[in-house]
């Protein structure tokens, strides 16, 4: 049931929330020993909540006050990553093990403002280092595509879009970005997932991958749920400096409305080999809705995200995640072992034993690219070309209000073929997703058809802070 309806009847008074909350967490537990969607259900504190929740629609109703919490009874997850208090929330990463933080994080705080339920902290690849999920953290499981289970949800937030599509109960989650992390699962599951321009949605309390890339956004089974969600987390938050002080919008009332006129630019560069001929198939067939609804689509051709994306990406994902890791030393977060040796000695035994393998590599990675005497030719470059690209793409906008291309090159792959994947194939798969986030530039994948029973997904792309252009125009094909 689309959240938007539930609430409806949540606001009649036709739902006791506690017995309704008690029947999600069954259903959380049966889906997650088959599909590893959670790294924990956070079953105390979300009965708690709707117990509290029960209480505030009963005293409303008693005294004739409107109920207008936004997400009042909803159940929402959320990314490991991301902070929820009292509950253990390791980003997927033995090094955090037992790390129970002891605050919310802004987005968390704001959701339970507006009534919700925190169900649980999703799977992800450990520190948002993937795009299918299988980098997960030493003694995590790997979360399996609900449509096929030797396939990968994508990643990072894996859990997340596994959640999302599976939940037989009204649902969105909370995911995370740094390169592509919520249009890519949300791609290979089916669902919408919208990643918002970078500053839109507070970074407090998230456990940071790359500063200057990573944003917080919704993943849901229909548009307006991933509206809704955004509605409710958007806005400034003096704690994290880069937020925005920006008006709030009401994007649930851009969906439907009328798209006539509206422009798309179709990305040349991103229909080049590599593309499998399915997945061109269905976006040409989105963007064909598009043109029914009355959009005016044309090719338009944007060289440098599709050919420098990937290597400014790793060069700036890869230096601040280096930065941001060396404060696990297993003294003052999560994972400790004896304390004995030299400093060094210690957090080497600490790090070697609790990182895996990918969280390895992107620190020697990073590390290299900020040593001095290679940051002028590494990180330096990888900033000036980032500059370049969001020039690109502004010239872009200028013309268009939302350029498209498909979200993966591929639908979701097997995990035997994942395991045959080289460093640099696997991070080809971001090819089309860096550029937006290089830039910080909103985007929303919108399922637009099946190919050999898998999701296909479409990403449209839009000038920073037009995220309702964006709902728009994935609303206007939705269910089409
Ligand atoms: N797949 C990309 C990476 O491996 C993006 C991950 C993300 O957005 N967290 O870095």
């Amino acid at each position: 049931m689309p959240c938007r309806n539930f609430l409806q009847q949540v606001k009649n008074n036709e739902i006791d929330i506690v017995e309704h909350t008690h029947k999600v967490i069954d259903d959380c537990k049966k889906i997650n020993k088959e599909y590893s969607y959670f790294n924990v259900i956070s079953e105390e504190l979300a009965i708690e909540q709707a117990q509290s929740i029960k209480k505030y629609i009963n005293d409303n109703i008693k005294n004739n006050k409107k109920i207008n919490k936004k997400l009042v009874g909803v159940a929402i997850s959320v990314k490991d990553s991301i902070c929820v208090k009292g509950i253990e929330s390791s980003a997927g990463s033995r090094i955090l093990k037992g790390h129970k933080p002891l605050f919310n994080a802004a987005v968390v705080q704001k959701v339970i403002d507006e009534g919700a339920i925190i169900i649980g902290k999703t799977s992800q690849d450990e520190f948002g280092f993937g795009g299918f999920s299988v980098n997960v953290g030493l003694g995590f499981k790997i979360p399996k595509n609900p449509f096929d289970e030797e396939r990968s949800c994508g990643g990072s937030s894996g859990g997340a879009a596994g959640l999302a599509q599976k939940a037989p109960f009204p649902h969105i989650a909370l995911g995370e970005s740094t390169g592509g992390s919520i249009a890519c699962p949300a791609s290979f599951c089916g669902v919408f997932g919208l990643c918002p321009t970078y500053g839109r949605v507070s970074r407090y309390g998230l456990i940071d991958f790359g500063n200057s890339l990573d944003k917080i956004g919704p993943i849901g089974k229909s548009c307006n749920d991933v509206a809704l969600l955004q509605e409710a987390i958007s806005g400034y938050d003096e704690n994290d400096s880069t937020s925005l002080n920006v008006k709030n919008e009401g994007y649930q009332s851009y969906l439907n409305k009328p798209i006539k006129g509206m422009k798309i630019g179709v990305i040349k560069e991103a229909f080049a080999d590599g593309v499998e001929g399915e997945v061109e198939k269905s976006v040409y067939a989105g963007i064909h809705k598009l043109e029914k609804e009355g959009a005016k689509a044309e090719e338009i051709s944007l060289e440098l995200p599709i050919k420098y994306g990937i290597s400014v990406y790793y060069m700036i994902a890869t230096s601040e995640a280096s930065t941001n890791l060396a404060k696990y030393c297993g003294m003052r977060y999560g994972a400790s072992e004896k304390l004995e040796g030299s400093f060094n000695e210690y957090f080497t035994k600490v790090r070697s034993s609790n990182f895996g393998d990918e969280a390895k590599r992107r620190i020697i990675l990073g590390t290299f690219a900020r040593m001095s005497g290679f940051r002028d030719a590494y990180y330096i470059k990888a900033m000036k070309v980032r500059t370049l690209m969001i020039q690109e793409y502004k010239k872009a906008f200028k013309k268009y209000d939302a350029l498209a291309s498909p979200t993966v090159p591929i639908i979701s792959p097997k995990f035997s073929e994942i395991e045959r994947l080289t460093p640099l194939q696997n991070y080809m798969m971001d090819v089309m997703l860096v550029g937006p986030n290089i830039c910080g530039l909103p985007h929303l994948n919108v399922p637009v058809g099946y190919e050999k029973n898998l999701p296909v997904g479409m990403l449209l792309i839009a000038d920073h802070l037009q995220e309702a252009k964006l709902l728009q125009l994935g609303s206007a094909i939705e269910g089409k």
